[in-house]
């Protein structure tokens, strides 16, 4: 059922900088709640390079990106802060002082103030540009995640795409499927050589069908209940797949999307900010982190960090307008969460 909560900072993004904001919202006492539409936290960092390592985050001289995000987790988890996350936040009404936030689900947050560190915006898959898409969506006909391997027992699956999540994902399916075919543009596959080794295998023993090099060119059946996909070559040469699902698997692109349509100013997929306070031109709505912009600004994590700080003292006279602000020193104000 969808959730109701309340607080002071609503943070959308739950990137490095989101996670960051909260660790500076929680030490300055403020409660805060974090939204996300990737169903883990870490951005950028968690869903594009999580096994890459960062050089230039301070006093780490290497870090991957899935490290980094654990550590931030490890930073907050003294404060429980509560998490709303796999739900696109697509709606932001009210004034500095009361605020509201919907996602997808229906989910709502009422905030006294708002830190958007959106990034270059939600998360998506990439869609296949391919006529009558949505019915076949809406149906699960075509899907860009796999939730439960066991769904696909029995089906007749295409995967397409060319890289790890394709590779993977057809050999794990190719457990469970009645048929798995691999469909992709190149004659070559890109992915870890364990990975092309394993799929060349599969594809040896007939249990997973090599389509290459095709592109998807049609879905065919009635109410969006798949029966073939239609693939075609850059020449024009058809194969009708039977196929019950479709797993595109094209990558993540991002949508500043609904974000540009609540009053900010935006340029085109940033947000204009006030460094001293990262204050948008709505009063009571900050910008962080990859999304804010100002001049000077280096689209770095670390400098994320600082600017989530400095969005957190700011947000504090909003969400406390009658409490001065004393300014404390980490080591003075006492153990996270004590
Ligand atoms: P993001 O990490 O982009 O997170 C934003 C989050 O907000 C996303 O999860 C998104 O889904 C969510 N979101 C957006 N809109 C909504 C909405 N409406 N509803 C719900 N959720 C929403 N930086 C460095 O400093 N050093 C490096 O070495 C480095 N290497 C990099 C290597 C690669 C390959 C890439 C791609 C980037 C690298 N970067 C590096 C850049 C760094 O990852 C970004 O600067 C950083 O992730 C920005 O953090 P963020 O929290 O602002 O945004």
């Amino acid at each position: 059922a969808p959730r109701q909560l309340e607080t002071d900072i609503a943070i959308i993004g739950a990137g490095p900088v989101g996670l960051f904001a909260a660790f500076e919202c929680s030490m300055l006492r403020l409660g805060c709640v974090l939204m996300d539409v990737l169903d883990t936290t870490g951005g950028q960092c968690a869903a594009l390079y999580p096994e890459k390592p960062i050089y230039d985050i301070p006093a780490h001289p290497s870090i991957t990106g899935g490290g980094l995000i654990e550590a931030l987790e490890a930073q907050i988890a003294p404060f429980d802060v509560p998490r709303l996350l796999g739900s696109q936040v697509v709606e932001l009404t009210g004034e500095a002082g009361n605020f509201t936030l919907r996602n997808t689900r229906g989910d709502t947050v009422r905030a006294k103030a708002v830190i958007i560190a959106a990034g270059a915006g939600a998360f998506g898959p990439n869609r296949p540009p391919l006529e009558g898409l949505e019915a076949f969506e809406a149906t699960g006909s075509v899907q860009y995640y796999v939730r439960k391997r066991s769904e696909f027992a029995g089906k007749r699956v295409v995967v397409a795409g060319g890289g790890d999540s394709a590779l993977d994902w057809a050999l794990s399916l190719s457990e469970v499927a009645a048929h798995v075919c691999l469909l992709h543009r190149r004659d070559r596959f890109r992915g870890a050589p364990d990975t092309l080794a394993r799929i060349e295998e599969r594809i040896a023993e007939g249990r997973v069908e090599k389509i290459v090099p095709y592109q998807l060119h049609a879905l065919h059946g009635e109410a969006g209940a798949l029966t073939h996909v239609e693939a075609q070559t850059l020449d024009g040469q058809s194969r009708l797949l039977a196929a019950d699902v479709l797993l595109p698997f094209y990558g993540l692109s991002t949508d500043l999307g609904p974000i540009a349509q609540w009053g900010l100013e935006t340029h085109r997929t940033s947000i204009p900010v006030e460094p001293a306070t990262m204050a948008t031109n709505i009063p009571g709505i900050h910008a962080i982190g990859d999304v804010a912009q100002y001049p000077g600004k280096l689209k770095l994590i670390l400098q994320g960090f600082s600017e989530g700080a400095v969005a957190a003292h700011a947000a504090f006279a909003t969400a406390r307008p009658e409490e001065a602000l004393r300014f404390e020193h980490s080591t003075s104000r006492g153990a996270p969460g004590a």
